[in-house]
């Protein structure tokens, strides 16, 4: 097992209120991580730590390492908009932007790179076949993503996120807003996509951990050690 992030002894500040204290932990490559705990016991801002998109919540402050495949990722060196595209986000509500389906999945691509036509076109359809959306909204990829059911539009914002191939997914209760059915189309395809990437999925259904993960993280339930991880290792089935 390779780990694709290395959480060494983190510990991460809102002000002066601690949200996270002496986590570590390692995500392995190729396999999917469940992040378990109740409300508030800091699962966001972990998940958040690990591609640094917590700063821009405010001021925050960080202890403890985070490597990314072996380097620092709170190094001066690091370049965010790099790291944040090498590690990509899915949010507990979808939020496609309100543009066309082709659009959303594009976007990530055109701010990243000079694409020509053909290629950005084969670039989302890929992505769209790596969301097991493609069948769905391939004659009307010039529509509203707004036009989308609520399943739909969070597998788009995994083809947004895929499309500029991220090494690692993080996904923050991204079944939470979604009926029963909607779910079990993600949970398979979190499945199919640990062949193509490394996934952390913060969860509060024990359920779901063990349906989709392979390695297991559980934060604290106790007010006393809010934020410190009890325990992690392979799933129990
Ligand atoms: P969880 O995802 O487990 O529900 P969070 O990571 O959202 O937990 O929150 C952990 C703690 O950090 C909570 O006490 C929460 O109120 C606090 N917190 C979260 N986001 C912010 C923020 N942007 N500013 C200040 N405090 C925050
Ligand atoms: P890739 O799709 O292989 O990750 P990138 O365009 O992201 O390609 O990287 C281009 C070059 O930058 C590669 O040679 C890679 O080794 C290097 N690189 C990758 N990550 C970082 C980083 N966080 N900081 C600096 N250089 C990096």
């Amino acid at each position: 097992l390779i780990p694709a992030l290395r959480v060494k002894d983190l510990a991460f500040y809102y002000g002066s209120q601690k949200a996270i204290e002496s986590v570590s932990m390692d995500i392995y490559q190729g396999q999917v991580t469940a992040i378990i705990g109740p409300s508030g016991c800091g699962k966001s801002t972990f998940l958040k730590a690990l591609n640094r998109i917590s700063e821009l919540e405010g001021v925050v402050r960080v202890e403890g390492q985070v490597e990314f495949f072996g380097q620092d990722i709170y190094s001066r060196q690091v370049n965010l908009n790099r790291l944040r595209r090498q590690i990509g986000m899915v949010f507990q509500k979808p939020n496609p932007f309100p543009s066309s389906i082709y659009d959303n999945v594009a976007y990530g691509v055109r701010v990243f790179s000079r694409p020509n036509r053909v290629s950005l076109d084969e670039t989302v359809e890929s992505a769209l076949r790596s969301a097991a959306l493609w069948n769905e909204v391939k004659d009307n990829l010039s529509k509203s993503a707004l036009g989308l059911s609520g399943g739909q539009q969070q597998r788009l914002c995994i083809a947004r996120a895929l499309a500029v191939k991220p090494k690692i997914l993080l996904m923050d209760e991204p079944c939470s807003a979604l009926d029963p059915i909607a779910t079990m189309k993600i949970e398979e395809l979190i499945d199919s996509l640990r062949h193509e990437l490394t996934i952390a999925i913060v969860t509060h259904n024990m359920q779901q951990a063990s349906r989709v993960s392979q390695y297991t993280a559980f934060f604290s339930t106790d007010e006393s050690r809010i934020g410190q991880l009890v325990e992690f290792g392979a799933t129990t089935q």
